[in-house]
């Protein structure tokens, strides 16, 4: 890690603090030269990952993507870029889970749409109503009933609403590899 001011090759770490959700370090150091003070980020990267979209065409992974999805969704809600990163983190985290080097889009639509669920329920109904294209009316209430009970009057049902039946295996074995989280240090 160089010094950004300098170019020194040799910095020093003043302190080392973990996230709350224990997904990424921030590290505050200092070069040894000249005393410029900058602090960097370590977080798991997902690496080699391949979107199998509906078309059947296939794109590299992007968080750059996911997080504009999120933010769409997450448009004027309550929250600081800090908890939209968290949980873009706790995101990919799932998806690293999965240990496939290919996803469909759907698998990765399912994971977000499961952790938007517990994050924001606005935010899950924006975006499911998106992803998911509903096809009819009747489905999207549906949801939302099954989100908000005190709203409707059977809300007795319970359960978790009907989902896509994607499967993210999509009926091939997995495939084995023995690829680890890498740590980037930026
Ligand atoms: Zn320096």
């Amino acid at each position: 890690m160089q010094c950004p001011g300098c170019h020194h090759q040799e910095t020093r770490v003043l302190d080392s603090r973990v996230s709350s959700d224990g997904l990424t370090v921030r590290r505050r150091r200092e070069c040894t030269k000249c005393a410029f003070r900058f602090s960097t980020v370590e977080e798991i990267e997902i690496l080699g990952l391949a979107v199998i979209k509906r078309d059947g065409r296939r794109e590299p992974y992007s968080r750059d993507k996911l997080q504009a999805g999120l933010k769409r969704a997450l448009y004027k809600r309550p929250y600081t870029q800090e908890d939209i990163s968290a949980l873009v983190h706790t995101i990919e985290r799932d998806i690293q889970l999965k240990r496939q080097q290919e996803l469909p889009s759907d698998a990765i639509g399912d994971i977000v749409m499961r952790q938007l669920k517990k994050f924001d329920k606005v935010a899950y109904i924006r975006f499911a109503s998106v992803y998911r294209q509903f096809s009819d009316v009747e489905t999207f209430k549906e949801e939302v009933d099954a989100l908000m009970p005190r709203m409707t009057k059977n809300s007795a049902k319970g359960g978790p609403p009907a989902r896509g039946g994607h499967s993210a295996f999509g009926g091939n074995p997995p495939i084995v590899n023995n690829r680890k989280p890498i740590i980037k240090n930026q």
